[in-house]
């Protein structure tokens, strides 16, 4: 008699719970990520957050409709999505979800989860999926250099001297510029004083624990490329125990090809008005601050520069936009993707978090960098000593903490000089990394043929 060959018992489409960190950078990665899988498979993904997000991303254009939001109770402090203590929200973010999230996903949903594909930075989502059974993909939404740095975190000198402990800022500043090279390999040409913010942040052990789990998860994803970080990227295959799918950038071209226009596109408008690479983009991040003081420097220095700017500043300040007056435009937010790629768009004054990093090396957008925390610092470094597409800010503060007008003034009107031999240099520079990162997501290219290998591995993996 004739063996059949074994028929596949998994029914497509394929159910997904995804999860990120609750921020808004995090949030957009894996919302990119899930988007750009629906493209390529049937899929049908259900995207977990706290009511909270649920309600702020309800002004976002919808998803497609494979990729439905699905709530876990609001058990995180915080305020439309931002933290008013850094280290409470941290530590919540490590011991509160765990519970709704497994609720959700094993009592709640209508169908089965077959997979689970959940921010690095959660732990508890990749315990979760051992104990029920059920595949876990970890997604890193950074830098693979930053994830390098943290999965060795204890070859770090300043950590052992610490005792585990935070850090003491002498420790800190005793190794400071040394190259972190010396002690991970791979991450050419971080300095330690890239991971300063990083020492001091208080639940830091707790967010290392993330990292020995993924020898239980299934494979790890990272939103960069190969060509970014290829050095970092072969070391960290060589390292961690699953497969390393550098998937990136997942821009969301759902959102980009999006056509409603809203009032608040009028930026848009503004920016058609304008001449072309002659306007300065600028945001400091969804969810950390630069001081009021700062601000105002900052506002003065752009008018003084006399170069136009469009400016995301989240909390309307009358001083600010006093001192703004018609030079350039401020908003409470915009789509930045499509600002970025706007032709008027010459440079980015920019916070350096990972997701608008990614957006700017695919808008072919130089950077003016200002790193504020955490992963932002080695960003900043990538951005200027690795791939030269951009300055920092960084050295130009005072000893007040802070950089003048003045300063501001100068470096603003080199960095957006058409004619500037520097300038000319970061445009040429950012040109060829927009060339590869559309390589890299075309067809054929490495972040693409990642994708389909993630997807079949997944596949093969299902109960
Ligand atoms: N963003 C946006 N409009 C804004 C400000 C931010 O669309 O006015 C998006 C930006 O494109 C990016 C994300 O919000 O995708 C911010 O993530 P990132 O990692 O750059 O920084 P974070 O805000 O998480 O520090």
């Amino acid at each position: 008699e004739e063996v059949m060959a074994p028929t596949k018992t998994v029914q497509p489409p394929v159910h997904i719970a995804a999860i990120a960190h609750p921020g808004r950078g995090h949030i957009n990665a894996m919302m990119n990520f899930c988007c750009l899988l629906s493209d390529r498979g049937d899929f049908h993904i259900s995207f977990v957050v706290t009511e909270e997000w649920c309600s702020i991303l309800s002004s976002d254009p919808p998803p497609p409709s494979c990729v439905q939001l699905c709530t876990i109770p609001n058990c995180i402090p915080s305020e439309r999505g931002r933290a008013a203590d850094m280290n409470k929200f941290l530590e919540a973010v490590q011991t509160k979800m765990e519970e709704p999230f497994e609720y959700l996903i094993t009592e709640q949903l209508e169908l089965p989860v077959q997979a689970i594909v959940s921010d690095t930075y959660l732990p508890w989502a990749v315990a979760v999926g051992s104990r029920r059974g059920i595949p876990v993909c970890s997604l890193f939404p950074m830098a693979a250099s930053f994830f390098r740095a943290l999965n060795n975190y204890d070859l770090l000198p300043v950590v052992v001297a610490a005792d585990g402990d935070v850090p003491t800022a002498d420790a800190i500043a005793e190794f400071n510029d040394h190259p972190l090279e010396q002690y991970i390999p791979g991450l050419h040409p971080l300095r330690s004083s890239d991971l300063n913010t990083v020492h001091a942040v208080k639940p830091l052990k707790k967010i290392l624990q993330s990292f020995p789990w993924l020898k239980k998860a299934q494979c790890l994803l990272f939103t960069s490329f190969y060509v970014l970080e290829s050095v970092t990227i072969d070391s960290i295959k060589a390292q961690v125990p699953c497969p390393v799918y550098p998937i990136g950038p997942c821009i969301p071209y759902y959102r980009f090809n999006d056509k409603t226009n809203t009032d608040q596109d009028h930026y848009l408008t503004w920016l058609d008005k304008q001449q072309k690479k002659s306007v300065l983009y600028i945001s400091l991040g969804s969810f950390l601050s630069v001081s009021q003081a700062q601000l105002e420097e900052l506002a003065s220095g752009l008018v003084a520069s006399q170069v136009k700017f469009l400016w995301v500043a989240r909390e309307k300040s009358c001083r600010v936009q006093k001192i703004v007056g018609k030079s350039g435009l401020i908003v409470p937010w915009c789509e930045q993707l499509k600002v970025l790629c706007h032709p008027s768009i010459g440079g980015f004054l920019t916070h350096c978090g990972w997701n608008s990093t990614l957006e700017a090396v695919y808008a072919g957008v130089p950077m003016m960098t200002f790193p504020i925390f955490w992963d932002q610092d080695v960003d900043s470094r990538l951005v200027v000593e690795k791939w030269k597409v951009g300055m920092s800010l960084k050295g130009k503060i005072g000893k007040d903490g802070i950089i003048g007008k003045e300063e501001i003034a100068l470096v603003v009107k080199a960095f957006m000089d058409l004619d500037g031999d520097e300038s000319k240099e970061f445009r040429k520079e950012a040109l060829k990394l927009k060339e590869a990162a559309r390589n890299a997501t075309d067809v054929g290219g490495s972040s693409y043929n990642s994708l389909s290998i993630f997807i079949e591995n997944l596949s093969a993996n299902l109960h």
